[in-house]
């Protein structure tokens, strides 16, 4: 049977017939975390999420409520429809949410957050063609091309030479979910004695227990600083005096104000999302009869997909109008 994408009725982020939430910021009967980033957490009746999603809700958050926790592939079926998790490679245990609906087989792809570039922290992403797909479109302008990982490693790992060598000590920012542990790899074979704050270290602990190696660190609390390079979380208050410099690691550090927003001498454009080009490339390999965004420039990128010939609407704003459906808020 030829599946029609429109059959499979949505409103924002939720699937009525079998009241399915995806991402909900308050808590639902039965819902689908697609990670464990603050923003894209409640605590549910029944929340679906990968095995390291569970591991790092229950650490971070306190979890207590019921997870049901899908291998990445796995099958879960609801009521006809089939539910299924793939990597995303945003951070570890991300996941896209893949739903077939098995009367038709009509198939609707969420992205959650993701990126394409694969990384030493999480697992590889896999991208699963759908009829329908709502997708995160953070960087959704042409502007945003990542320059590769090897090249914000090298910079990053030059720049934190020059520090050492300068007498400094070098401070490096990203959250304390998956930035962090990604500015850890960065580090790794340079030969840098590392100190992470204590809200970095306990998230890297889940880490290893899901099988991620880092380079040796050690917690950051009373010790000596001179000598080493720190990994902190751009909320945590910093060393302060002329003995340090920071820098961010942000995807938007491909602005040019981003330094003097960030209040740091430097930002490395290292991104957890996909970039533009990416963000292309996903729809192309999705193949979606229609598409909606999320986050970000979602409305740019909407049309910019629209003149590539694609169907793609955004679900913020006013595209809600020009297609005439109620969506209903998630909230
Ligand atoms: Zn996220």
């Amino acid at each position: 049977m030829n599946p029609d994408p429109s059959l499979i009725p949505i409103s924002k982020l939720h699937l009525p017939e079998i009241d399915l939430w995806l991402d909900p910021t308050r808590g639902k009967p039965l819902a689908v975390i697609s990670h464990a980033h603050s923003d894209h957490v409640a605590s549910h009746g029944r929340a679906i999420c990968s095995v390291a999603t569970s591991a790092l809700l229950r650490a971070r958050y306190g979890q207590k409520g019921e997870h049901v926790v899908l291998e990445f592939g796995e099958a879960y079926e609801v009521d006809g429809y089939r539910i299924e998790l793939q990597p995303a490679g945003h951070i570890l245990g991300s996941a896209m949410v893949h739903v077939t609906r098995l009367l038709d087989g009509a198939t609707l792809l969420y992205t959650g957050d993701f990126k394409l570039r694969s990384s030493p922290t999480c697992e590889a992403p896999r991208v699963k063609p759908a009829d329908l797909l709502i997708m995160e479109t953070t960087f959704g302008l042409p502007r945003y091309v990542f320059p590769s990982y090897s090249a914000i490693q090298e910079q990053v790992v030059r720049w934190c030479r020059a520090a050492l060598e300068n007498g400094q000590v070098p401070i490096l920012q990203g959250y304390s979910l998956g930035k962090a542990q990604e500015i850890l790899q960065l580090l790794q074979g340079g030969g840098f004695k590392i100190l992470v704050h204590e809200t970095v270290g306990r998230i890297c602990a889940v880490y290893e227990s899901q099988g991620v190696v880092f380079p040796e660190y050690g917690i950051l609390k009373e010790r000596e600083t001179q000598g080493h390079v720190l990994v902190i979380p751009p909320n945590a208050s910093s060393p302060l005096g002329s003995q340090f410099v920071a820098a961010m690691i942000s995807g938007w550090g491909m602005d040019p104000r981003a330094r003097y927003r960030s209040r740091t001498e430097e930002v490395f454009p290292l991104s957890d999302h996909a970039d533009y080009p990416d963000l292309v490339k996903l729809v192309e390999m999705v193949r979606p009869r229609v598409t909606y965004t999320t986050h970000g420039f979602a409305a740019e990128f909407a049309r910019d997909l629209r003149e590539r010939g694609w169907t793609a609407w955004t679900l913020e704003g006013r595209d809600q109008l020009d297609l005439g459906l109620a969506f209903e808020q998630s909230s």
